[in-house]
């Protein structure tokens, strides 16, 4: 047999170890592994020059902003910026399009916008609103979950006008009908009553300092949302999932409620591990602001001991760009007006190489895990994504963990040339990102396929992640 592609020198995980072994790849899936090319026969090949080679990495929560809002960022700026990040799928939220997903014809009108796009995979979130459950559109969940959505998405505050958020009791309908499908509900765990209170208050009091945004976002709204979801998801039956948790106590609350049995998962994002709101807030100002906030040094070492021990199960982005000179600086615009959102899929996963795993802070079989393994787990994906085995689509990030560089907010694919996370020095960077055994990213190249190349994946199945909680 003639093999497509090798993938020579890869350096691949077996749990904490690593083995160095060439990969044969056949009409796009992993086909074999030697030591020894004697005698084989194949087309192209790709040399991974002994360097780290994990299954492909995975961002689970980013806002590509299309159809609808191009000026922030486009599926292919996007998914170019993920590409260079190490990043071979992605999966893009119902909420910032136009019109916003929340069935199977609008889901449709999205894909067919963004099919000749995207240089790298992409799975999608179904939507579903308050406005929708009042009028007691069941139907469109089951529909969206029969198409191939992975997962679906509230929130517990307005967000995006065009998707409304829910109240506590439209929640608590929400995953009664989600809890039907099998797949995961993800919140926006906020309070909304709580954070509209103190930031009326705050904007009264005239407050117009970076970190005022944070603390009107208090931590209290944060965690008295995700106890909601819990109880909400001990009731129905759903399978709640936080989204973005910004928090230390959200992580003991997830860990426990993982030990009480509940099937509750969640995901933190890099600059909640990395950024504390009093130094990120004062220096960046709205570049820095997102919701839920950044919190303090002390959430950012909790979330990585969440990360460590299994309370957090794997990291996302939440990727969500701003035009700077109208939805960041737009005129008269002040920390209350601007826009809550930031780029991330360019750096996910070199922080988590360099901080967690250089670092010492995560061991290498949790850090495939949490980049690649768990959220293709999770959401049905695996091990179709997600593995390095025979049978898989051959998709590698290849990354070289001795480079040194620093985080240079204008050299990005994305639009939004601002990033809260610029200056931070990291040693570790992927070095080629792999799809389906072609080669979509190099270092020194840049992005060396066609726009559309990347594929549209539904959901293969239902799959529960494992409650591991490790003291
Ligand atoms: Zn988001």
């Amino acid at each position: 047999m003639k093999y497509d592609v090798v993938l020579k020198n890869a350096r691949i995980p077996q749990g904490n170890e690593t083995v160095v072994t060439h990969i044969l790849v056949k009409d796009e899936k992993i086909a074999g592994f030697v030591t020894d090319l004697e005698g084989i026969e194949y087309g192209r090949e790709i040399d991974a020059e002994g360097h780290l080679t994990l299954p492909g990495c995975f961002d689970s929560h980013t806002h590509f902003m299309d159809p609808g809002f191009t000026h922030r960022e486009t599926f292919l700026t996007g998914s170019s910026s993920a590409a260079a990040g190490g990043l071979t799928m992605i999966m893009d939220m119902p909420c910032c399009s136009k019109p916003s997903v929340r069935g199977v014809e609008e889901l449709e009108h999205k894909l067919n916008a963004i099919k000749d796009q995207a240089v790298i995979d992409y799975a999608m979130w179904g939507g579903v609103t308050g406005e929708d459950i009042r009028a007691g559109k069941k139907q469109i969940v089951k529909e969206q979950a029969d198409y191939g959505v992975c997962a679906f998405k509230v929130y517990m505050t307005p967000s995006v006008p065009t998707y409304e958020r829910v109240t506590d009791p439209e929640m608590l309908e929400a995953f009664r009908w989600v809890a039907e499908t099998g797949v995961p509900v993800g919140i926006h765990a906020e309070n909304f009553a709580m954070c509209d209170y103190f930031v009326k208050k705050f904007q009264k009091e005239g407050r117009t300092d970076g970190p005022a945004w944070a603390e009107a976002r208090c931590v209290e709204a944060e965690q008295a949302a995700i106890e909601l979801g819990i109880n909400f998801a001990e009731s129905t039956g759903a399978r709640l999932h936080i989204v973005h948790m910004s928090a230390g106590v959200g992580a003991r609350l997830i860990g426990a409620a993982k030990k009480r049995g509940l099937s509750v998962t969640s995901e933190t994002c890099p600059h909640y591990l990395m950024l504390n709101y009093q130094d990120a807030m004062t220096e960046h100002r709205q570049f820095a602001k997102i919701a839920p906030p950044l919190r303090t040094k002390k959430d950012n070492e909790e979330l990585w001991e969440g990360l460590r021990n299994g309370s957090v199960d794997f990291m996302a982005t939440d990727h969500a760009p701003y035009e700077i000179a109208t939805e960041k600086e737009g005129p008269g615009m002040d920390i209350w007006s601007a826009f809550p959102g930031i780029p991330g899929v360019e750096t996910l996963v070199p922080i988590v190489v360099s901080e967690g795993y250089n670092k010492g802070r995560l061991s290498l079989s949790r850090l495939v895990e949490v980049l690649s393994t768990a959220p293709a787990r999770q959401y049905g994906l695996y091990p179709k994504k997600g593995a390095t085995m025979i049978g898989s689509d051959a998709d590698f990030t290849i990354i070289d963990l001795e480079k040194e560089w620093t985080i240079d907010q204008k050299e990005t694919y994305s639009m939004a040339k601002y990033n809260p996370l610029h200056g931070i020095k990291l040693k570790g960077k992927p070095v080629k990102t792999i799809v389906r055994g072609t080669l979509v990213y190099d270092d020194k190249e840049g992005i060396v396929v066609e726009p559309g190349f990347g594929q549209f994946v539904r959901r293969q199945r239902i799959e529960k992640l494992e409650r591991t909680i490790t003291y």
